[in-house]
Protein backbone atom coordinates (compact mmCIF):
# COMPACT_ATOMS: atom_id res chain seq x y z
CA UNK A 1 0.00 0.00 0.00
CA UNK A 2 1.10 3.52 -0.62
CA UNK A 3 -0.11 6.54 0.98
CA UNK A 4 -0.98 9.68 -0.49
CA UNK A 5 -1.28 13.48 0.78
CA UNK A 6 -4.66 14.68 1.04
CA UNK A 7 -3.24 18.00 -0.20
CA UNK A 8 -1.74 15.49 -3.55
CA UNK A 9 1.00 17.64 -3.42
CA UNK A 10 3.51 15.54 -1.84
CA UNK A 11 4.99 12.31 -3.17
CA UNK A 12 3.47 9.13 -2.38
CA UNK A 13 4.66 6.95 1.15
CA UNK A 14 5.51 3.29 2.24
CA UNK A 15 3.54 2.79 5.20
CA UNK A 16 7.08 2.94 6.98
CA UNK A 17 7.36 6.49 5.58
CA UNK A 18 4.28 7.46 6.55
CA UNK A 19 4.25 5.75 10.23
CA UNK A 20 7.48 7.87 10.66
CA UNK A 21 6.59 11.10 9.11
CA UNK A 22 3.35 11.25 10.58
CA UNK A 23 2.11 14.28 8.78
CA UNK A 24 2.80 14.38 4.76
CA UNK A 25 5.51 17.46 3.95
CA UNK A 26 3.01 19.52 2.29
CA UNK A 27 0.88 19.28 5.04
CA UNK A 28 -1.74 17.45 4.48
CA UNK A 29 -2.76 13.99 5.82
CA UNK A 30 -1.53 10.50 4.64
CA UNK A 31 -4.96 8.74 3.04
CA UNK A 32 -4.05 5.11 1.51
CA UNK A 33 -4.07 5.11 -1.87
CA UNK A 34 -6.81 3.06 -2.81
CA UNK A 35 -9.24 1.12 -0.54
CA UNK A 36 -9.61 -3.09 -0.70
CA UNK A 37 -12.66 -4.16 -1.55
CA UNK A 38 -13.61 -6.11 1.63
CA UNK A 39 -15.97 -8.65 1.82
CA UNK A 40 -18.28 -7.50 4.76
CA UNK A 41 -19.89 -11.00 4.93
CA UNK A 42 -17.09 -13.13 4.06
CA UNK A 43 -14.74 -11.43 6.91
CA UNK A 44 -16.22 -13.21 9.37
CA UNK A 45 -16.20 -17.25 7.99
CA UNK A 46 -12.79 -17.85 8.81
CA UNK A 47 -12.35 -15.49 10.96
CA UNK A 48 -14.89 -16.14 13.81
CA UNK A 49 -15.96 -13.35 16.09
CA UNK A 50 -13.38 -12.32 18.05
CA UNK A 51 -12.60 -8.77 17.39
CA UNK A 52 -8.03 -8.67 17.01
CA UNK A 53 -8.95 -11.84 14.42
CA UNK A 54 -11.01 -9.68 12.58
CA UNK A 55 -9.40 -6.48 12.70
CA UNK A 56 -6.68 -8.76 11.90
CA UNK A 57 -8.24 -9.55 8.20
CA UNK A 58 -9.44 -5.69 7.97
CA UNK A 59 -6.16 -4.59 8.38
CA UNK A 60 -4.47 -6.63 6.15
CA UNK A 61 -6.87 -5.23 3.33
CA UNK A 62 -4.85 -2.19 3.90
CA UNK A 63 -0.98 -3.32 4.88
CA UNK A 64 -1.13 -7.03 3.54
CA UNK A 65 1.33 -6.17 0.56
CA UNK A 66 3.55 -4.03 2.45
CA UNK A 67 3.84 -6.43 5.52
CA UNK A 68 2.81 -9.76 4.58
CA UNK A 69 -0.76 -11.17 5.73
CA UNK A 70 0.70 -13.00 8.56
CA UNK A 71 2.50 -10.26 10.10
CA UNK A 72 -0.38 -7.88 10.14
CA UNK A 73 -2.34 -10.72 11.66
CA UNK A 74 0.37 -10.57 14.86
CA UNK A 75 0.43 -7.18 15.01
CA UNK A 76 -3.56 -6.75 15.66
CA UNK A 77 -3.64 -9.91 17.85
CA UNK A 78 -0.59 -8.40 19.68
CA UNK A 79 -1.77 -4.85 20.15
CA UNK A 80 -5.75 -5.02 20.30
CA UNK A 81 -5.51 -7.43 23.17
CA UNK A 82 -8.93 -6.68 24.47
CA UNK A 83 -12.41 -7.28 24.65
CA UNK A 84 -15.18 -4.92 22.53
CA UNK A 85 -18.47 -5.73 24.11
CA UNK A 86 -21.76 -4.46 22.48
CA UNK A 87 -24.29 -3.81 24.92
CA UNK A 88 -28.06 -3.16 23.91
CA UNK A 89 -29.74 -0.15 25.64
CA UNK A 90 -33.19 -0.41 23.90
CA UNK A 91 -34.20 -2.18 20.60
CA UNK A 92 -32.79 0.14 18.03
CA UNK A 93 -30.07 1.83 20.05
CA UNK A 94 -26.39 -0.43 20.84
CA UNK A 95 -23.76 0.74 22.31
CA UNK A 96 -20.32 -0.59 21.28
CA UNK A 97 -17.48 -0.45 24.61
CA UNK A 98 -13.85 0.99 23.19
CA UNK A 99 -12.99 1.70 26.60
CA UNK A 100 -11.77 -2.07 27.54
CA UNK A 101 -7.67 -1.00 27.29
CA UNK A 102 -5.00 -0.10 29.55
CA UNK A 103 -6.49 3.51 29.62
CA UNK A 104 -10.10 2.79 29.18
CA UNK A 105 -10.63 5.09 26.12
CA UNK A 106 -10.81 4.11 22.77
CA UNK A 107 -7.69 5.89 21.62
CA UNK A 108 -5.80 2.73 23.23
CA UNK A 109 -6.79 0.86 19.65
CA UNK A 110 -4.79 3.29 17.56
CA UNK A 111 -1.77 3.57 19.92
CA UNK A 112 -1.28 0.13 20.84
CA UNK A 113 -1.15 -0.71 17.15
CA UNK A 114 0.77 2.58 16.16
CA UNK A 115 3.54 1.70 19.15
CA UNK A 116 3.88 -2.09 17.80
CA UNK A 117 4.52 -1.29 14.33
CA UNK A 118 6.79 1.43 15.75
CA UNK A 119 8.93 -1.61 17.25
CA UNK A 120 7.94 -3.89 13.88
CA UNK A 121 10.14 -1.11 11.90
CA UNK A 122 12.55 0.60 13.96
CA UNK A 123 16.23 0.05 13.95
CA UNK A 124 17.67 -1.37 17.02
CA UNK A 125 20.70 0.08 16.60
CA UNK A 126 19.66 3.37 15.07
CA UNK A 127 19.06 7.16 16.00
CA UNK A 128 16.03 6.86 19.02
CA UNK A 129 12.60 8.10 17.80
CA UNK A 130 10.22 10.66 19.66
CA UNK A 131 7.09 10.29 19.76
CA UNK A 132 5.65 14.09 20.06
CA UNK A 133 2.13 13.96 20.98
CA UNK A 134 -0.46 16.81 21.40
CA UNK A 135 -3.42 15.62 23.56
CA UNK A 136 -6.91 16.74 24.08
CA UNK A 137 -7.57 14.80 26.80
CA UNK A 138 -7.22 10.82 26.18
CA UNK A 139 -4.66 10.29 23.53
CA UNK A 140 -1.74 11.31 26.19
CA UNK A 141 -2.86 8.47 28.13
CA UNK A 142 -3.34 6.25 25.46
CA UNK A 143 0.18 6.55 23.61
CA UNK A 144 2.15 7.14 26.64
CA UNK A 145 0.57 3.86 28.01
CA UNK A 146 1.48 2.39 24.67
CA UNK A 147 4.94 3.59 24.41
CA UNK A 148 6.07 3.59 27.89
CA UNK A 149 9.00 1.41 28.15
CA UNK A 150 10.11 0.67 24.63
CA UNK A 151 13.70 0.84 24.02
CA UNK A 152 14.84 4.13 21.73
CA UNK A 153 11.40 5.27 21.88
CA UNK A 154 10.97 8.41 23.54
CA UNK A 155 7.07 9.88 23.85
CA UNK A 156 6.86 13.32 24.41
CA UNK A 157 2.86 13.87 25.09
CA UNK A 158 1.48 18.00 24.90
CA UNK A 159 -1.61 19.35 26.92
CA UNK A 160 -3.57 22.24 27.33
CA UNK A 161 -2.81 23.18 31.32
CA UNK A 162 -6.13 23.14 33.17
CA UNK A 163 -7.92 21.51 30.19
CA UNK A 164 -7.81 18.09 30.78
CA UNK A 165 -9.08 15.91 33.97
CA UNK A 166 -6.90 15.70 36.75
CA UNK A 167 -7.17 11.80 35.99
CA UNK A 168 -6.65 12.16 32.05
CA UNK A 169 -4.03 13.86 33.39
CA UNK A 170 -3.07 11.36 35.42
CA UNK A 171 -2.63 8.75 33.30
CA UNK A 172 0.03 9.96 31.59
CA UNK A 173 1.83 12.51 33.68
CA UNK A 174 3.09 9.60 36.51
CA UNK A 175 4.45 7.20 33.86
CA UNK A 176 7.84 8.70 33.77
CA UNK A 177 10.70 6.64 32.44
CA UNK A 178 10.54 7.54 28.49
CA UNK A 179 7.62 9.93 28.69
CA UNK A 180 7.59 13.37 28.84
CA UNK A 181 4.62 15.55 29.89
CA UNK A 182 4.73 19.08 29.18
CA UNK A 183 1.53 21.06 30.28
CA UNK A 184 1.30 23.73 27.14
CA UNK A 185 -0.22 27.55 28.46
CA UNK A 186 -2.90 27.33 26.25
CA UNK A 187 -5.89 25.42 24.87
CA UNK A 188 -5.67 22.25 22.56
CA UNK A 189 -5.82 24.36 19.56
CA UNK A 190 -1.98 25.66 20.46
CA UNK A 191 -0.90 22.08 21.30
CA UNK A 192 -1.94 20.62 18.11
CA UNK A 193 -0.39 23.76 16.41
CA UNK A 194 3.37 23.20 18.55
CA UNK A 195 3.63 19.90 17.42
CA UNK A 196 2.56 20.49 13.28
CA UNK A 197 5.39 23.26 13.83
CA UNK A 198 7.80 21.30 15.28
CA UNK A 199 7.26 18.57 12.59
CA UNK A 200 7.51 21.10 9.71
CA UNK A 201 10.98 22.46 11.09
CA UNK A 202 12.14 18.74 11.41
CA UNK A 203 11.16 18.20 7.55
CA UNK A 204 13.18 20.88 6.27
CA UNK A 205 16.09 20.18 9.53
CA UNK A 206 18.50 18.03 7.28
CA UNK A 207 21.48 18.01 10.00
CA UNK A 208 19.60 16.72 12.64
CA UNK A 209 21.44 14.62 14.88
CA UNK A 210 18.50 14.28 17.61
CA UNK A 211 16.91 11.21 16.18
CA UNK A 212 13.84 10.66 14.44
CA UNK A 213 10.76 13.25 15.34
CA UNK A 214 7.12 11.28 14.24
CA UNK A 215 3.69 11.78 15.60
CA UNK A 216 1.40 9.63 17.22
CA UNK A 217 -1.42 11.69 16.87
CA UNK A 218 -5.19 10.56 15.10
CA UNK A 219 -3.18 12.68 12.27
CA UNK A 220 -0.49 9.30 11.91
CA UNK A 221 -2.14 6.41 9.43
CA UNK A 222 -0.90 4.21 12.06
CA UNK A 223 -3.36 5.09 14.37
CA UNK A 224 -6.34 5.86 12.05
CA UNK A 225 -5.92 2.94 9.81
CA UNK A 226 -6.97 -0.10 13.13
CA UNK A 227 -10.19 2.46 14.02
CA UNK A 228 -11.74 1.05 10.80
CA UNK A 229 -11.73 -2.51 12.46
CA UNK A 230 -14.62 -1.75 14.83
CA UNK A 231 -17.11 -0.63 12.46
CA UNK A 232 -16.43 -3.66 10.19
CA UNK A 233 -17.02 -5.56 13.99
CA UNK A 234 -20.17 -4.34 15.28
CA UNK A 235 -21.62 -4.32 11.62
CA UNK A 236 -21.48 -8.18 11.55
CA UNK A 237 -22.25 -8.54 15.43
CA UNK A 238 -26.00 -7.15 14.50
CA UNK A 239 -26.18 -8.91 11.50
CA UNK A 240 -25.82 -11.91 13.87
CA UNK A 241 -27.39 -10.45 16.43
CA UNK A 242 -31.08 -9.58 14.15
CA UNK A 243 -30.48 -12.95 12.02
CA UNK A 244 -31.47 -10.58 8.55
CA UNK A 245 -29.64 -7.93 6.57
CA UNK A 246 -29.99 -4.87 8.88
CA UNK A 247 -28.72 -1.79 7.60
CA UNK A 248 -26.75 0.22 10.49
CA UNK A 249 -26.28 4.44 11.58
CA UNK A 250 -23.07 4.49 13.27
CA UNK A 251 -22.98 8.14 16.10
CA UNK A 252 -19.66 8.78 16.71
CA UNK A 253 -18.87 11.52 18.68
CA UNK A 254 -16.26 13.43 17.74
CA UNK A 255 -13.75 15.66 18.31
CA UNK A 256 -11.10 15.83 16.11
CA UNK A 257 -12.62 13.27 13.71
CA UNK A 258 -9.81 10.64 13.56
CA UNK A 259 -12.83 7.76 14.52
CA UNK A 260 -15.40 9.21 11.67
CA UNK A 261 -12.90 9.20 9.14
CA UNK A 262 -12.10 5.61 9.70
CA UNK A 263 -15.86 4.86 9.89
CA UNK A 264 -16.36 6.44 6.41
CA UNK A 265 -13.36 4.47 5.24
CA UNK A 266 -14.38 1.49 5.93
CA UNK A 267 -17.60 2.23 4.43
CA UNK A 268 -15.43 3.30 1.04
CA UNK A 269 -13.44 -0.15 1.81
CA UNK A 270 -16.56 -2.29 1.76
CA UNK A 271 -18.88 -2.08 5.16
CA UNK A 272 -22.00 -2.25 2.93
CA UNK A 273 -25.44 -0.63 4.36
CA UNK A 274 -23.77 1.89 6.84
CA UNK A 275 -24.34 5.67 7.18
CA UNK A 276 -23.22 7.66 9.99
CA UNK A 277 -23.94 10.34 12.26
CA UNK A 278 -21.37 13.43 13.33
CA UNK A 279 -21.91 13.82 17.11
CA UNK A 280 -20.44 17.06 18.44
CA UNK A 281 -20.94 19.11 21.18
CA UNK A 282 -21.21 22.87 20.65
CA UNK A 283 -17.42 22.38 19.03
CA UNK A 284 -20.12 22.30 16.23
CA UNK A 285 -17.60 23.37 13.08
CA UNK A 286 -18.60 20.49 11.04
CA UNK A 287 -21.75 20.00 11.86
CA UNK A 288 -21.98 23.51 10.93
CA UNK A 289 -19.89 22.66 7.72
CA UNK A 290 -22.26 19.50 6.74
CA UNK A 291 -25.15 22.13 6.92
CA UNK A 292 -24.10 25.29 5.05
CA UNK A 293 -21.06 23.71 2.57
CA UNK A 294 -18.99 26.49 4.73
CA UNK A 295 -16.51 25.44 6.85
CA UNK A 296 -15.15 28.06 9.32
CA UNK A 297 -12.49 26.74 12.15
CA UNK A 298 -12.65 28.72 15.46
CA UNK A 299 -10.87 28.76 18.65
CA UNK A 300 -12.85 25.97 21.23
CA UNK A 301 -14.88 26.35 23.73
CA UNK A 302 -14.59 24.20 26.88
CA UNK A 303 -17.54 21.77 27.74
CA UNK A 304 -17.94 18.48 29.73
CA UNK A 305 -17.11 16.29 27.05
CA UNK A 306 -13.39 18.03 26.77
CA UNK A 307 -12.18 15.38 24.52
CA UNK A 308 -14.10 16.88 21.76
CA UNK A 309 -13.11 20.22 22.28
CA UNK A 310 -11.87 20.81 19.20
CA UNK A 311 -12.13 24.12 16.82
CA UNK A 312 -10.10 22.92 13.92
CA UNK A 313 -10.58 19.30 13.27
CA UNK A 314 -7.74 17.72 11.23
CA UNK A 315 -9.18 14.70 9.68
CA UNK A 316 -11.87 16.83 8.22
CA UNK A 317 -9.86 16.60 5.16
CA UNK A 318 -9.44 13.17 4.80
CA UNK A 319 -13.27 13.14 5.05
CA UNK A 320 -13.34 15.74 2.21
CA UNK A 321 -10.17 13.48 0.27
CA UNK A 322 -12.36 10.50 0.85
CA UNK A 323 -15.56 11.86 -1.21
CA UNK A 324 -12.66 13.79 -3.76
CA UNK A 325 -14.46 17.07 -3.10
CA UNK A 326 -17.88 15.57 -3.79
CA UNK A 327 -20.08 17.08 -1.10
CA UNK A 328 -23.60 15.85 -2.13
CA UNK A 329 -22.32 12.37 -1.86
CA UNK A 330 -20.64 13.00 1.59
CA UNK A 331 -24.04 14.54 3.02
CA UNK A 332 -25.85 10.91 2.01
CA UNK A 333 -23.84 9.53 4.20
CA UNK A 334 -23.37 11.94 6.87
CA UNK A 335 -24.95 14.43 9.18
CA UNK A 336 -24.14 15.77 11.74
CA UNK A 337 -25.72 17.04 15.13
CA UNK A 338 -24.58 18.91 18.27
CA UNK A 339 -25.50 18.28 21.39
CA UNK A 340 -25.20 20.50 24.30
CA UNK A 341 -24.02 20.21 27.65
CA UNK A 342 -27.35 20.31 29.38
CA UNK A 343 -28.41 17.83 26.74
CA UNK A 344 -25.66 15.55 27.71
CA UNK A 345 -26.00 15.25 31.25
CA UNK A 346 -29.67 15.08 31.09
CA UNK A 347 -28.75 11.64 28.90
CA UNK A 348 -26.83 10.45 31.53
CA UNK A 349 -29.48 10.94 34.19
CA UNK A 350 -32.31 9.27 32.10
CA UNK A 351 -30.37 6.41 30.86
CA UNK A 352 -29.07 6.13 34.12
CA UNK A 353 -32.79 5.62 35.77
CA UNK A 354 -34.10 3.92 32.66
CA UNK A 355 -31.57 1.41 32.20
CA UNK A 356 -29.20 1.20 34.66
CA UNK A 357 -26.67 1.94 32.15
CA UNK A 358 -23.92 5.11 32.51
CA UNK A 359 -22.83 6.59 29.55
CA UNK A 360 -19.53 8.67 30.10
CA UNK A 361 -20.12 12.45 28.75
CA UNK A 362 -18.80 11.61 24.70
CA UNK A 363 -20.75 8.68 24.71
CA UNK A 364 -23.94 10.16 26.18
CA UNK A 365 -23.06 13.37 22.74
CA UNK A 366 -23.72 10.22 20.70
CA UNK A 367 -26.29 8.86 22.31
CA UNK A 368 -28.46 12.00 22.61
CA UNK A 369 -27.14 12.51 18.22
CA UNK A 370 -28.55 9.23 17.82
CA UNK A 371 -32.14 9.79 19.50
CA UNK A 372 -32.66 12.89 17.68
CA UNK A 373 -31.46 10.87 14.46
CA UNK A 374 -33.01 7.62 14.91
CA UNK A 375 -36.34 8.22 13.63
CA UNK A 376 -35.28 9.99 10.52
CA UNK A 377 -33.77 6.43 9.90
CA UNK A 378 -36.59 3.70 10.60
CA UNK A 379 -34.68 1.47 8.75
CA UNK A 380 -31.59 1.54 10.87
CA UNK A 381 -30.55 0.04 14.02
CA UNK A 382 -28.38 2.52 16.13
CA UNK A 383 -24.87 1.85 17.38
CA UNK A 384 -23.22 4.74 18.99
CA UNK A 385 -19.04 4.26 19.97
CA UNK A 386 -18.88 4.39 23.17
CA UNK A 387 -15.52 6.25 23.42
CA UNK A 388 -14.69 6.59 27.05
CA UNK A 389 -15.28 4.53 30.83
CA UNK A 390 -17.43 7.12 32.71
CA UNK A 391 -14.91 6.45 35.60
CA UNK A 392 -12.92 8.66 33.86
CA UNK A 393 -15.30 11.70 33.79
CA UNK A 394 -16.27 10.71 37.08
CA UNK A 395 -16.79 14.64 37.82
CA UNK A 396 -19.59 14.90 35.64
CA UNK A 397 -21.04 11.66 35.79
CA UNK A 398 -21.48 10.84 39.34
CA UNK A 399 -23.33 14.31 40.55
CA UNK A 400 -25.93 13.71 37.84
CA UNK A 401 -26.28 10.01 38.72
CA UNK A 402 -25.75 10.67 42.32
CA UNK A 403 -23.83 6.97 42.74
CA UNK A 404 -20.06 6.57 43.14
CA UNK A 405 -18.91 4.58 40.19
CA UNK A 406 -16.23 2.34 41.02
CA UNK A 407 -12.85 3.16 40.21
CA UNK A 408 -11.21 0.09 37.83
CA UNK A 409 -7.92 -0.83 38.63
CA UNK A 410 -6.01 0.86 36.18
CA UNK A 411 -6.78 4.21 37.03
CA UNK A 412 -6.24 3.42 40.76
CA UNK A 413 -2.95 2.66 39.97
CA UNK A 414 -1.83 6.04 38.56
CA UNK A 415 -4.13 8.02 40.44
CA UNK A 416 -1.61 6.98 43.29
CA UNK A 417 1.39 7.91 41.64
CA UNK A 418 3.87 11.20 41.61
CA UNK A 419 2.81 13.29 38.97
CA UNK A 420 5.93 14.92 36.61
CA UNK A 421 5.00 17.56 34.46
CA UNK A 422 7.08 20.67 32.35
CA UNK A 423 4.63 23.94 31.94
CA UNK A 424 5.87 25.76 28.98
CA UNK A 425 4.72 29.21 27.33
CA UNK A 426 2.83 28.27 24.17
CA UNK A 427 5.88 28.81 21.80
CA UNK A 428 7.72 26.86 19.02
CA UNK A 429 11.60 27.51 21.00
CA UNK A 430 10.11 26.58 24.51
CA UNK A 431 9.03 23.08 22.81
CA UNK A 432 12.29 22.73 20.68
CA UNK A 433 14.16 23.28 24.01
CA UNK A 434 12.19 19.92 25.41
CA UNK A 435 12.70 17.99 22.32
CA UNK A 436 16.43 18.75 21.84
CA UNK A 437 17.70 17.78 25.17
C1 LIG B 1 -10.56 11.57 21.34
C2 LIG B 1 -11.89 11.31 21.89
C3 LIG B 1 -13.04 11.56 21.13
C4 LIG B 1 -12.98 12.18 19.77
O1 LIG B 1 -12.40 11.33 18.81
P1 LIG B 1 -11.88 11.92 17.43
O2 LIG B 1 -11.36 10.78 16.68
O3 LIG B 1 -10.83 12.94 17.77
O4 LIG B 1 -13.06 12.57 16.79
C5 LIG B 1 -14.26 11.22 21.69
N1 LIG B 1 -14.36 10.72 22.93
C6 LIG B 1 -13.28 10.48 23.69
C7 LIG B 1 -13.46 9.92 25.05
C8 LIG B 1 -12.02 10.75 23.19
O5 LIG B 1 -10.95 10.51 23.95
Amino acid sequence: MEFVSTRGNSPSASLREALFLGMAPDGGLFMPRFYPALDAISLREPQGQEWDELAGAVLAGFLGDSLGTETVTNLAHRALNFPVPMVQLSERVHVLELFHGPTLAFKDVGARFLASLLTHYRNPSGPPVTVLTATSGDTGGAVAHALHGLDGVRAVVLFPDGRVTPRQERQFSTLGGNVVSVAVQGDFDDCQRLAKEAFRVEATNTTDTNGILTSANSINVARFLPQTTYFFYAWLRLQVFFKTRTNVLFSVPSGNFGNLAAGLLAKASGLPDTSFLAATNVNDVVPEYLQTGVFSPRPSVTTMSTAMDVGNPSNLDRIVHLYGRDFGRLRQDLVGQRVTDEETSSCIGRIHRETGYVPDPHTAVGLVALEKHLELHPDHVGVVLATAHPAKFANVVEPVIGEEIPLPAALIRCLESERQVIPIEPRLEALQEILGD
